[in-house]
């Protein structure tokens, strides 16, 4: 075996992790709005909205035409392919509006689970071969960091051996080709938190999960101080009889990462995960409070318990689009706090007049 390899130039090696620093900057977290058309389609269901193009952009206009304020706490935000080339009403690439904002675009660029065969129905994720090209346009197009979500599935006999180390090694794959075309990857094997197994399990599961993945990165050379991860925080299953307290699930979630995530890693910008937006706030902010050495900053990418209440607010109406947004600033700001474990639950207020610089008739 040898052991023969090139560090990335000194340029890219400096922009890769000025990028990622910059996501993890101190009160700051992602906007994960890369729903693919037929999960925004269960999202919109939810509020009696039909999911064609133009309400989706409708209402990631509503989202990116937040008051700038939101920047204080969204360093960055996901968009999925159709997004990234949506407009406002006004004719502005959603990109540029980002941008003008201090807000960094990244993009999905998996393309979704598909079977592991032979295994107890687990998943792996593709999208590999094409990536390269994929991510030279997207970069030319305003992105600098990515996302690839692979899923991890805890039953009796899973996840799998099988599965683990694949996904490993896609990730791992996918990680490499990013960071070849100036893009950050943000690494996601999300342990899903259905089923009834413990915290004990879940920790467990999770530890051997992410120690395969840094196993990988490792042999795929990915340059790590240019990467971020996004992690399922440590939880029980769903249906799991026993309770925990957040402090208990930040100090598991916590010991799992400080026993396999490299300490050159710059940020951790965890999933939501099903969670409600009260509880994974409250839960990054016990995370930031566990009394342990975290080497890297602790933080939110978060969908659904961004976005939850923002679309209840809204509901698809006019009228309501400052009440969205309203909601947005809320969550953001709450879970900017989280990131130094200084949220009190209840403290955050909303902001008084209307939000949208849009609907007030700036020009966008
Ligand atoms: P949730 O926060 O809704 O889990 O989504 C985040 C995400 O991007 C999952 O891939």
């Amino acid at each position: 075996m040898t052991t023969y390899f090139n560090y990335p130039s000194k340029e890219l090696q400096e922009e890769l992790s000025r990028i990622a620093q910059a996501i993890v900057a101190p009160g700051k977290g992602i906007l994960a709005a890369d729903e693919s058309v037929s999960t925004m389609g269960k999202r919109l269901a939810d509020i009696g909205v039909e999911n064609n193009d133009d309400n989706r952009r409708q209402y990631r206009q509503l989202l990116f035409t937040t008051n700038p304020k939101v920047a204080e706490n969204v360093s960055g935000v996901i968009l999925f392919h159709e997004t990234l080339y949506q407009k406002t009403d006004d004719g502005t690439p959603f990109v540029q509006l980002l941008k003008k904002n201090g807000i960094i675009a990244g993009i999905k660029v998996d393309k979704g689970v598909v079977p592991l065969m032979g295994s107890e129905d687990e998943c792996t994720t593709q999208g590999l071969d094409d990536l390269a090209a994929r991510c030279a346009q997207y970069k030319k197009d305003g992105c600098d960091f990515a996302k690839w979500r692979c899923v991890l599935k805890i039953g009796k006999n899973t996840p799998s051996y099988q599965s683990i180390l694949e996904n490993a090694n896609v990730l791992a794959r996918y990680a490499s080709i990013c960071q070849s075309q100036r893009i950050v990857p943000i690494v996601e094997p999300e342990v899903l938190p259905d089923g009834d197994h413990d915290l004990e399990r879940a920790q467990k599961v999770t530890e051997t999960v992410l120690a395969a993945c840094y196993k990988a990165l490792n042999d795929h050379h990915v340059y790590l101080e240019g990467t971020l991860l996004k992690p399922n925080m440590v939880t029980a299953g769903q249906s799991c009889p026993k309770k925990y307290t957040p402090q208990e699930v930040a100090l598991a979630t916590v010991t799992a990462l400080r026993r396999t995530v490299p300490s050159a890693v710059p940020g951790i910008t965890f999933l939501s995960g099903g969670q409600s937006e009260e509880e994974a706030t409250v839960h990054l902010n016990a995370i930031n409070q566990v009394p342990l050495l975290r080497p890297w900053a602790l933080t939110f990418s978060y969908g659904r318990a961004l976005q939850a209440s923002v679309l209840r607010a809204w509901g698809g109406k006019k009228e309501n689009i400052c009440a969205g947004q309203n909601e947005l600033l809320k969550r953001a700001k709450a879970n900017g706090q989280a990131t130094s474990g200084k949220y009190i639950p209840g403290s955050v207020t909303g902001y008084a007049g209307g939000n949208s610089l849009f609907v007030q008739g700036h020009a966008y």
